[in-house]
């Protein structure tokens, strides 16, 4: 029903609701043409609207001072709190799960004070085989922190041989082999090197089952994927914003605190004063009186500059609505998952894509494994005005972001990566 064809591609891109987004952000260029960019799972693009969120605050800093705080056009002080109702539709939850506050790791290790309480024989700890690498090194360091052995206490779920992917029932069957032992499953909800998108809903329900408190890292999976984590009863859930959410270069959290541990008085957390009640914040008392909801787990007077541009970006997703994002992304990744196969088809060498084929398991991130001229390929398409990601061994990661990509690009892109495996071929001869 695809064709490997500009005319083609044209129609799909004349059909499609949202493609006035495209012109709302601001492109690179390599030889003084606009590229096509693959790479906002790792950095979304800058929203045009993002430098006068930050302006207006540095005016502001500029004209009022201190006064900010409170006079500001948005004023400081609880500047976060603009998150919680445009983000609470991102990722289904209710606005007073919703708080944004430092980096991804930070948060995780902080909810982990809150959800990681290892005790009698309930210590271990389930997370996905070769999780990103930071949330390898948070789950190891808590569990040595609680004087574990990371070899014994962190539970991997395993690819099988051969395969690429994790299959849902070895999930399943993992938390059932650990059963009264699982503290706690944190997972990444899509895979950062596959795609692969995780059956949150059932895996929650699984592992809490068993006793188990249920986390999810989000990196790959806000302003991707439908998230539904209250009805799913998540019991948390953390994402940086500068992946898919287009906040810019290491840009805050968002953190998710089911609304069934807001006024559990027995969880532990570490506290600061901004999580301290709304209306004594500023009393200065010394007894600890959180705020009620996910804003209780708030620790410092925030980051307002690099919130700025975050909200800027949460406005534009509010807008354009996840449903009609989720429409274009599963076409434009079917699309460009069409364009590989009729390319692999015309070329010698040949590429694989690892990411599952079942539009249910993915979203938007097709991870191709190079078995032809790998690195070089990957350089030469970066000088030629596309820009993937490089992952050790022989992996280009793809994502045709639906917010900003066209399926003029997925075409140009055949074209070129066609012409980048004959020229290097006939170097390499
Ligand atoms: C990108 C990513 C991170 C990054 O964490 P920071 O604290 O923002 O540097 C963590 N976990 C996963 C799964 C990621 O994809």
């Amino acid at each position: 029903m695809f064709q490997n064809t500009r005319d083609f591609a044209r129609h799909l891109d004349s059909q499609d609701k949202i493609s006035k987004y495209r012109n709302e952000f601001i492109f690179p260029k390599v030889n003084d043409k606009q590229v096509i960019y693959f790479v906002g799972n790792s950095l979304g693009l800058q929203p045009k609207t993002a430098k006068s969120y930050v302006d207006e605050i540095m005016t502001d800093w500029a004209e009022l001072a201190v006064e900010g705080h409170f006079y500001a056009h948005k004023p400081w002080w609880d500047y976060h709190e603009r998150f919680a109702q445009p983000l609470s539709k991102i990722v289904g939850a209710l606005p007073s799960e919703i708080t944004v506050m430092n980096t991804l790791s930070v948060n995780l290790h902080l909810l982990m004070v809150s959800f990681y309480r290892p005790t009698g024989k309930r210590i271990k700890i389930i997370c996905e085989e070769k999780a990103f690498p930071s949330d390898q090194y948070l789950l190891q360091s808590q569990v040595k922190f609680h004087g574990f052995d990371p070899k014994t206490t962190i539970v991997e779920i395993k690819r099988r041989e051969g395969e690429n992917n994790i299959r849902h029932e070895d999930v399943i069957a993992t938390i059932e082999e650990v059963g009264d032992e699982l503290a706690l499953l944190l997972m990444g909800g899509v895979n950062y090197y596959t795609g692969q998108v995780f059956d949150m809903k059932t895996i929650t329900e699984a592992a809490q089952k068993q006793g188990a408190f249920v986390g999810w890292d989000l990196a790959h999976a806000a302003g991707n994927i439908k998230l539904e984590l209250h009805d799913w009863k998540a019991d948390f859930a953390a994402w940086c914003s500068y992946k898919y959410m287009n906040s810019g270069p290491g840009n805050a959290s968002g953190c998710f605190i089911h609304e069934m541990h807001h006024n559990d008085p027995e969880m532990p957390r570490f506290a600061g004063w901004w999580g301290q009640r709304k209306d004594r914040r500023f009393k200065m008392e010394p007894e600890f009186m959180p705020e009620s909801g996910a804003d209780g787990w708030q620790v410092s007077n925030l980051p307002v500059l690099t919130l700025a541009p975050y909200l800027a970006s949460v406005e534009m997703f509010a807008e354009v609505g996840m449903d009609a994002l989720i429409e274009k992304r599963d076409k434009i990744t079917a699309y460009l998952e069409f364009i590989l196969h009729e390319i692999d088809k015309e070329v010698e060498s040949t590429f694989e894509i690892i990411t599952p084929s079942d539009p249910k398991e993915r979203a938007c991130q097709l991870s191709v494994y190079l078995h032809g001229e790998g690195r070089n390929l990957f350089d030469w398409l970066m000088k030629n005005g596309v820009i993937t990601d490089w992952r050790e061994p022989n992996v280009i990661r793809l994502a045709p972001v639906p917010l900003y990509c066209s399926f003029e690009d997925m075409y140009d892109f055949g074209q070129l990566l066609k012409k980048g495996i004959s020229e290097l071929h006939s170097v390499s001869k």
